[in-house]
């Protein structure tokens, strides 16, 4: 089959809220949005516990206190210059979102309502403070509609169930993006001048996490594989309260409630842990409390789970504040939280790192930061950094929209001053040659390797070794098993050789991206000999601000190994400091 070719003047990968933000402003430009999923499917819309801004609504707050606890929340890892904007840019941002419509909650008198989340405090760590702008615990999916419906109304044009296989370059310059329609198998090229990267987040390269299937990283790798470097992507965030066994997540939004956390003794650990904010502290420090209680034997009833307590809320404010959680929990667990404790355990949830840019979304591509022309990255799958080695709940639902904004505005700037680039010769021909392979392999001594059978070897491997605690040991065994399911991918064959809806050979391409994804984590992580944030290393459990603080860039070379260089962290108003809370 003959490649369909189109023209545009800038794409986005992604149709979440970090590419619909974008999309919404780049209107009036020739502007399309490929999305694997149907975009309103996107894992934005499964974001329950809110989006932080200081509005002042129920008590005083201030954006400096919000960029200082985001700082602090990120083990001072962040850069500061794109946390300030982060946290002075979250105000316009949740009005805007307002204006268009999006039915926040509200307070008795008629404003945006706002809760507790977790290190998110006043007067620079005093006491925790409301600032999570929430619509009950449907947030993010009032928020993909309401973007969705803007983008409607401004005609994006939109390429649904569409997955991007390879990112075009010519010379140094960014041209388009090769995609299979899943509907009909057909390869599409798109020429264009700029391509932003909004492809989320890549949690299932864990066994249990929090994140839809769809996130396999493929933004990141796409990225790594086009010579770019991914950024400090050793630092991937535990949520301490996925439900037991399935991962799926009972928002932080829950103790911002005034939920607990009890062990099998039925003792509130986090008093120990964290004194001041007990068990509103930020997720790394109570995914490794409930961890150390686990290894200890304290589990409820000796089993790998804790119990968060809610009955103390009452059946209103449970069933009107959390009504979402309080179903996935009668219908996963068969629990009902309004009379019973529930089980559970830390989900993987959320990657710090990702593709490098700058406060505009461009992507950089060294040390110094110089700019690939026409690259963009926003979201989850970019690195900033505002989250640094440690994300504060409710903020990454405002870096996907301030600098989703950002990053479409300077696209808008872009394509208006940049000429097209040619295509490279024969532009699909890498992404047919994948495809080939997958649904013709295997070329070596002839043995086929399963798409499921991998995954879960990898899924099991990373979570035993490169998770919440790990070792020098850990992650240098790990590093082996990911090579060598490297090598046996290079032999999986699919079963479904059909092209329609053939989503047999979607899970191999993803597969694909998962493992290159996971391969700069555990090396990024081998070579951190320090504990940052979500990076716990047993073996050296002390933070070196004078060996690192500096974020990791992990490049694959032309050899096809991994090297690692680093940056400086850009630190303006707070100075690193020990971290208590
Ligand atoms: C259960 C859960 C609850 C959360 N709750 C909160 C919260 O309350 N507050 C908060 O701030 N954060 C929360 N988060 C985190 C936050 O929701 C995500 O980080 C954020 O929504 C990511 O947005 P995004 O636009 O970057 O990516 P996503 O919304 O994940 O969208 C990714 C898009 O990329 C597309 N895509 C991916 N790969 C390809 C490809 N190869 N080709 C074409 N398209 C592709 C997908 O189709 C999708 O449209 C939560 C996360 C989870 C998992």
């Amino acid at each position: 089959m003959e490649a369909v070719y189109h023209r545009y003047d800038a794409v986005i990968v992604g149709g979440g809220g970090a590419g619909l933000m974008a999309a919404v402003n780049l209107a009036g430009q020739e502007v399309a949005v490929l999305s694997k999923l149907y975009p309103v499917r996107s894992h934005t819309g499964t974001a329950q516990g809110g989006i932080g801004a200081a509005l002042g609504n129920v008590e005083e707050d201030h954006w400096e206190w919000h960029m200082f606890d985001t700082v602090k929340g990120s083990d001072y890892l962040a850069d500061q210059d794109a946390t300030e904007i982060l946290a002075r840019e979250a105000v316009e941002t949740v009005y805007e979102l307002e204006h268009w419509g999006l039915p926040f909650s509200r307070t008795p008198d008629g404003k945006i309502a706002q809760r507790r989340f977790g290190g998110h405090t006043r007067e620079f760590g005093k006491a925790p403070v409301h600032r999570s702008c929430y619509a009950a615990d449907r947030t993010g999916h009032m928020i993909l509609q309401t973007l969705y419906q803007q983008c409607i109304k401004n005609r994006v044009k939109f390429f649904d169930e569409y997955l991007v296989l390879d990112l075009l370059l010519e010379g140094q310059r960014t041209a388009g993006v090769v995609a299979l329609s899943i509907a009909d198998g057909q390869l599409h090229v798109f020429h264009a001048k700029a391509v932003l990267l909004a492809t989320g987040g890549c949690g299932r390269i864990y066994q249990i996490t929090s994140n839809a299937h769809a996130l396999t990283g493929d933004g990141m790798a796409l990225a790594l594989r086009a010579g770019v470097p991914l950024e400090d992507m050793e630092f991937f965030q535990f949520h301490p309260t996925g439900i037991y066994k399935l991962g799926i997540l009972i928002t932080e939004g829950a103790r911002g409630e005034g939920g607990k956390l009890f062990n099998g003794r039925g003792e509130r650990f986090m008093e120990r842990y964290a004194p001041t904010l007990l068990d509103l502290a930020p997720r790394d420090i109570i995914s490794r409390a409930i961890y150390r209680e686990l290894r200890q034997g304290h589990g409820v009833e000796g089993k790998w789970y804790v119990h968060l307590d809610l009955r103390h809320l009452g059946r209103e404010v449970i069933e009107t504040k959390l009504p979402d959680i309080t179903d996935f929990v009668r219908t996963y667990l068969g629990i009902d939280p309004i009379t019973e404790p529930i089980p559970v355990q830390p989900t993987a949830h959320y990657a710090m790192g990702g593709v490098p840019t700058d406060v505009s979304g461009r992507v950089v591509v060294d040390e110094k930061n110089t700019v690939l022309p026409g690259l963009y990255a926003a979201g989850e799958c970019a690195c900033v950094s505002v989250h640094g080695a440690n994300r504060l709940g409710t903020n990454s639902l405002v870096d996907i929209l301030v600098f989703g904004r950002r990053a479409g505005r300077d696209m808008g700037r872009y394509v208006g001053e940049a000429e097209l680039p040619p295509l490279p010769a024969q532009p699909e021909e890498r992404a047919r040659a994948l495809l080939a392979r997958l649904r013709e392999g295997p070329n070596g001594d002839g043995r086929a390797e399963s798409v499921a059978a991998l995954r879960d070897e990898l899924q099991r491997e990373m979570m035993d070794k490169a998770s919440v605690f790990r070792t020098g040991e850990s992650l240098a065994e790990v590093r082996e098993q990911v090579r060598a399911l490297q090598e046996r991918y290079q032999q999986v064959r699919v079963q479904d050789r059909g092209w329609v809806f053939n989503t047999d050979l979607v899970e191999a391409v993803e597969l694909g991206f998962l493992l290159d994804v996971a391969e700069v984590t555990v090396e990024a992580a081998l070579a951190r000999q320090e504990s940052r944030g979500a990076h716990y290393r047993e073996d050296f459990p002390q933070r070196d601000d004078v060996k690192w603080l500096k974020h990791s860039l992990g490049r694959r070379t032309a050899s096809g190994a991994l090297e690692l260089s680093y940056k400086p962290v850009t630190i303006t108003r707070f100075q690193p400091q020990e971290r208590k809370y």
